[in-house]
């Protein structure tokens, strides 16, 4: 126990039991989903897009590991707004190893990469939730995590306010840009298409989001981009 510990115990954001943000008797209510095409929503193995749902500027797979309810949807919120955000190691550990060995990915031309937040909310809240989760998804899958690819334009209302799927699709048109710099920022030696990302979001809402991320990566000429969330 450290001395913040002491002095902001931590408590259960599901039933408020002492000793955790996630006690082990709200652990047994955590729900697994199933893999789904990212641009069909049928099932599909490991999270792989349906070699017909394939497009140039899509994602090849993705992955998402529970169902956004109960105390993970809790969790997620209190990371967002309640500042927990110590609480996202603990979050992480809860990924099942079944959940992350199916991923199609070769830690070393492999890269997670946060979805950012527009630098006015990442001033007003301290940090960037994708980016507390990522670093630790990052850490169990030995991946390097990097940043700065792209930034985010014009400051939009937040998806989760916005409740009609196509005023959120709306919403997240030219919502990001390639940073000029960004290829400073890509691991050495593995510039262009030999990289290839891992795209990180902490909640897949309508997809919205993370699919105008891809389509402004994979136009950069990236590899192939899988996206990875922890809730839907
Ligand atoms: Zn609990
Ligand atoms: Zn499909």
């Amino acid at each position: 126990m450290n001395f913040l510990d002491l002095i902001f115990p931590r408590r259960c954001l599901g039933c408020n039991r002492l000793g955790s943000y996630i006690c082990n008797a709200c652990r047994t209510t955590l729900d697994l989903r199933g893999q789904r095409c990212p641009e069909c929503d049928r099932p599909a193995i490991d999270g792989m897009t349906h070699p017909i749902c394939l497009r140039p500027l899509g994602l090849d797979g993705l992955v998402t590991v529970f169902e956004n309810r109960g105390i993970i949807k809790k969790a997620i919120k209190s990371l967002k707004y309640r500042f927990v955000y110590d609480a996202a190691e603990e979050l992480v550990n809860l990924v099942p190893d079944s959940a992350l060995q199916n991923l199609p990915i070769k830690s070393n031309s492999w890269a997670l990469y946060p979805i950012p937040l527009h630098k006015d909310r990442l001033r007003w809240r301290g940090f960037n939730q994708a980016e507390k989760l990522g670093q630790f998804v990052a850490q169990r899958l030995k991946m390097k995590m990097i940043d700065g690819l792209l930034v985010r334009t014009v400051k939009r209302t937040p998806q989760a306010d916005i409740s009609r799927r196509e005023d959120r699709i709306q919403n997240a048109q030219g919502l990001f840009q390639l940073n000029k710099l960004s290829t400073s920022n890509l691991p050495a030696g593995r510039q262009g298409s030999q990289l290839s990302i891992l795209l990180f979001d902490d909640v897949w809402t309508t997809g919205a989001t993370m699919k105008e991320a891809v389509k402004v990566l994979k136009r950069s000429g990236l590899g192939k981009v899988w996206g990875m969330t922890l809730a839907r």
